[in-house]
């Protein structure tokens, strides 16, 4: 059993609120709680997955439209589709060339959230509120709009954790072979 904490005190959630790379962070977190990102992490692999996932929640996965902010290049278009800028929502969910490694985990992500949900689409139509759930489900600006019982959080956040990580695997294995 692999325990990772995660603490977030005052401080912290303050200037999470105020750094726009910590846009998808929870800022609602208890002193000493494990961020629902590093709940059921039972063997190395979900660690591993979890620290992908936890650098796309948190700004510090390098994505094109990074570089291009820090002057490291002249575009922000994505190297994969060469068609928009590569931002999270781009590499999470409409990213042309990585959609083969995503439906899968979509659809088991759209499966968790029943059709009663009166904001259900609302949610999946909105790349901000999408990105949202697949890396923070438990963010105010979510949980103010659609109330999630804690096992389907949970769920969606496992979930995720794989997609993420594939995703992650494909868009370096696509950028080395192109280099
Ligand atoms: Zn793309």
């Amino acid at each position: 059993m692999v325990t990772v904490h995660l603490k977030l005190v005052e401080e912290n959630t303050k200037e999470a609120e105020t750094k726009s790379t910590l846009k998808f962070l929870s800022t609602s977190l208890q002193i000493n709680a494990v961020h629902p990102s590093l709940q059921n992490i039972t063997n190395a692999r979900d660690v591993t997955r979890a620290a992908i996932k936890i650098r796309v929640l948190t700004g510090t996965y390098t994505l094109q439209t990074d570089l291009f902010k820090f002057k490291k290049s002249l575009t922000d278009i994505c190297p994969l589709c060469k068609t928009d800028p590569e931002d999270t929502a781009h590499f999470l969910i409409t990213c042309p060339t990585l959609e083969p490694n995503r439906t899968v985990y979509h659809k088991a992500i759209q499966a968790t959230i029943p059709c009663v949900y009166l904001h259900r689409p609302r949610l999946f139509n909105s790349s901000h509120l999408y990105t949202q759930l697949l890396l923070d489900p438990s963010h105010a600006s979510l949980t103010a709009l659609i109330d999630l019982e804690q096992h389907t959080r949970s769920t969606i956040e496992e979930i995720s954790r794989k997609m993420i990580y594939n995703l992650h695997i494909k868009r370096s294995t696509l950028l080395s072979i192109s280099s």
